[in-house]
């Protein structure tokens, strides 16, 4: 690179990551292959629209890289072509969750999503996001003592709200979601049922998460956490009747978004094909294991953990205990002097803030990657009951 100042700062931020121990919950390392996708000439194309109908010319060779991802992303989770559709266009998970909510509610329509301190996402109808103030949000919590969902109470607010949307699938939710029960309290009050699987999506590819596809409408996943992909998103639409995937495809574009990122497509579809291998598989499981070796060991060292373990990749830590311990904020910036890097994050009826919460959240997708296994995590707690301590 030609521009010194911008490949100093490349180069600081390679070492940087080589450096650190990263066990921030939504990061993950993508492969040269996908990155050499990011860097290609398609950076370079517009291509508005769909495959077979763009606003320009010259792309041909764009339709069928589109296509391909899109076989690739339904060959991945087991779905046929005939029953669900995919848009592989949304720039990240953000913009793919307003896709949905503005393709398939009037404005002010209600969305039920799990309380954000709770570890439900900002995209879920919370105030800050506009996904809150376009629409109606209707919250609903975690149970105060197994810090698990409470399917009945979620069906009870369902029955009661008629939410428009119930969403299903978290950024800080340690365990296994059972689709069927989210699926029954949807039908309680009508309401379309939309999995956002952003976090465990890598970990239903590798078969080691229940799918939530047999139980849902429609499906959004970020590419970039556990699924070790480029930043991007997908959203799949059950084509079950309805046009509903007519309408998700139009409000990305030209509802919400100008002309798709080729460039990412390309490393989406690198990604996808990396996700669909054994080596994948073996992969995903290892994640869990780490994740439950390192719970295991944490509570060895006496840390409480929000619901007692896990079942994924990601592990919340209630760091202040009632004001027997440290808040999140510290907790996080220990760790950092340290070299561990891990973030801040708020437990279930947190009396505490969200710039100073009660916990943090834990992930071992990123140094799975990176060829760590049991006996690391085994270390690495002791490291980490030491620095809290
Ligand atoms: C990360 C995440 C998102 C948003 O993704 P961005 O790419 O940061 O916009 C949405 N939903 C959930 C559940 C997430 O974990």
């Amino acid at each position: 690179m030609k521009d010194t100042e911008v490949r100093k700062l490349t180069q600081k931020e390679r070492a940087r990551q080589k450096r650190v121990v990263n066990l921030i919950a939504s990061e993950n390392y993508t492969s040269r292959d996908v990155r050499e996708a990011l860097a290609s000439e398609f950076t370079n194309k517009y291509a508005e629209g769909y495959p077979g109908a763009r606003y320009y010319g010259g792309n041909e060779v764009v339709d069928e890289l589109e296509r391909l991802t899109q076989a690739r992303a339904l060959k991945l989770f087991k779905l046929s072509p005939d029953e669900w559709h995919v848009n592989v266009q949304p720039l990240s998970g953000s913009p793919a969750n307003l896709a949905v909510y503005y393709a398939l509610m009037a404005p002010f329509g209600k969305i039920m999503g799990l309380e954000l301190s709770h570890g439900g996402h900002l995209t879920h109808g919370h105030k800050v996001s506009a996904t809150g103030r376009l629409w109606t949000p209707v919250p609903y919590t975690l149970d105060p003592k197994s810090e698990l969902l409470n399917y009945s109470a979620i069906k009870k607010i369902a029955r009661k709200e008629k939410p428009d949307i119930l969403v299903a699938g978290y950024t800080a939710y340690p365990r296994i979601i059972d689709w069927k029960k989210m699926r029954g309290a949807a039908n309680a009050g009508g309401a379309l049922l939309m999995a956002d699987i952003s976090h465990i999506a890598g970990l239903i590819a590798g078969s080691v998460y229940p799918s939530p596809f047999p139980y849902v409408s429609v499906v959004t996943t970020t590419m970039h956490k556990t699924l070790r992909g480029p930043r991007a998103a997908l959203i799949f639409t059950r084509k079950d009747g309805t046009d509903f995937y007519k309408r998700i495809d139009k409000a990305i574009f030209p509802g919400l978004q100008g002309g798709p990122h080729m460039n990412t497509i390309a490393g989406v579809a690198v990604a996808l094909r990396e996700a669909n291998t054994p080596n994948f598989k073996k992969y995903s499981r290892q994640v869990v294991k780490n994740a439950r070796t390192l719970a295991n060991e944490l509570k060895k060292h006496d840390l409480r953990l929000v619901s007692g373990g896990t079942d994924t990749h990601l592990i919340l830590v209630d760091t202040w205990r009632g004001g027997e311990g440290i808040g999140g904020k510290e907790a996080s910036e220990r760790l950092e002097r340290e070299g561990i890097v891990v973030n801040k994050n708020t437990i279930p009826f947190d009396a505490r803030s969200p710039q100073d919460p009660s916990g943090i959240r834990i992930g071992t997708a990123a140094e799975t990657t990176r060829g760590k296994k049991e006996e690391d995590m085994v270390a690495l707690a002791q490291r980490i009951a030491h620095i809290l301590s």
